[in-house]
């Protein structure tokens, strides 16, 4: 790597101050400290307390979403939303290759499987285009429902995944789900600040699942919620989540196998806290892909990814597009010897052991962007 790299290596460490400058890393001050406190002055820090219901309202109003429904981590609220817009055991539920695995894993708790789409260039997410001409190919419409001709199964769902805060083309996918009468189920897990045409990301689909691990963009420690527009299926995932147990002062009677998701209460204050500063976190990461488009000007080979058309990205991954001349590898190497903590994008689902011998379109944008995705440190800078 030559001098401008070392430049570019030096440069981020001076914008962060540190030696060593990580991935990202949650931003905390007062609030957190004081009602964290709060939870464990007065010893509701776990499944009972106001905390939870005051997260879940205000969440719902930050994205414009009727309802949210908060659960232990992004995963979890992945699974539960595809139980309850209707995924069996044996159906087929269409996703990128280019996730992170909670999104195929989810599918595969409800003995559901995923089936790999490819990805576009514009948008790091699932190319409505490529989708439609798939199912032509392998779809039926049956009494309304699409079957896959190649194995049989019932085709569910459209999971989309919104590639580093990157909102996907949604229009497109609507009409394919309108078209093959597909529900839409979206992985918003990294969006929450993302907007496409205005309207928040996760609130376009039947039901959405967000997630606020220590790294994404609003954190709880570990949390997710699921979100909708549909009452029926709030409170659905809502019983479901808390072990499906009917309300009552001492019985304990539950009406299905449910799960024991919901978030505690400490978390849900971490994440009121949290919540607070959504607006300042989102200007800050603006700032910061300003910056690094500077700092990029003098690094050849490279180009830093940019929200796509309509949308607005809450830019929560900073994403560094290789061309072919830059070996990726050399990149990650070079940036991670010299403190700053870069990681490429996640191996593609449809390689992984698990998940090999799925359904799956041809790969050709997401095995190309596999060699050229470069995260770069991407937390707000105080
Ligand atoms: C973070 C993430 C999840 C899961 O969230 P957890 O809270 O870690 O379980 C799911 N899908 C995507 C795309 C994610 O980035």
């Amino acid at each position: 790597m030559n001098e401008q790299w070392i430049q570019f290596a030096n440069e981020i460490k001076k914008m962060y101050g540190k030696d060593v400058v990580p991935l990202h890393e949650p931003t905390f001050d007062e609030k957190e400290i004081e009602y964290v406190t709060e939870c464990i002055k007065t010893g509701w820090v776990s499944s009972v307390g106001s905390y939870v219901t005051r997260f879940e309202e205000e969440l719902a109003k930050f994205v414009g979403a009727k309802r949210a429904v908060a659960v232990v981590n992004g995963t979890a609220a992945l699974h539960i939303a595809l139980k309850i817009v209707g995924v069996q055991e044996n159906d087929e539920v269409l996703m990128p290759s280019l996730t992170f695995v909670a999104t195929a894993n989810a599918a595969s708790y409800l003995g559901a499987i995923p089936h790999f789409v490819d990805v576009s260039y514009e948008t790091l997410g699932m190319d409505p285009i490529k989708l439609n001409k798939h199912l032509e190919e392998i779809g039926v419409l049956r009494n309304g429902q699409l079957y896959n001709k190649q194995t049989g199964r019932r085709i569910a769902a459209v999971v989309p995944m919104h590639t580093f805060g990157h909102p996907v083309d949604l229009d497109g996918l609507l009409e394919v789900c309108d078209k093959f009468n597909l529900v839409l189920v979206e992985d918003a897990a990294e969006s929450l600040g993302s907007y496409y045409k205005g309207k928040h990301t996760g609130t376009f689909g039947k039901v959405a699942a967000f997630s606020f691990n220590g790294n994404k963009i609003v954190t709880t420690g570990g949390g997710g919620a699921i979100v909708t527009n549909d009452d029926a299926l709030a409170d659905y995932a809502k019983h479901l989540t808390t072990t499906a147990k009917i309300p009552h002062r001492w019985e304990y009677v539950h009406d299905e196998i449910g799960y024991n998701y919901r978030m505690p209460n400490i978390n849900a204050a971490l994440g009121c806290a949290q919540l607070e500063k959504i607006k300042v976190f989102l200007r800050k990461k603006k700032v910061l892909t300003e910056k690094y488009e500077q700092l990029i000007c003098n690094l050849e080979g490279v180009q830093l990814f940019k929200q796509p058309l309509n949308s607005e990205s809450n830019y929560w991954l900073q994403t560094l597009i290789l061309e072919d001349s830059l070996n990726r590898n050399k990149v990650l190497s070079f940036l991670n010897d010299n403190g700053v903590m870069s990681r490429p994008i996640w191996q593609p689902l449809h390689e992984l052991k698990m998940y090999k011998n799925n359904p799956m379109m041809e790969m050709n944008t997401t095995m190309q962007l596999k060699q050229k995705i470069v995260n770069i440190p991407s937390a707000p800078i105080l």
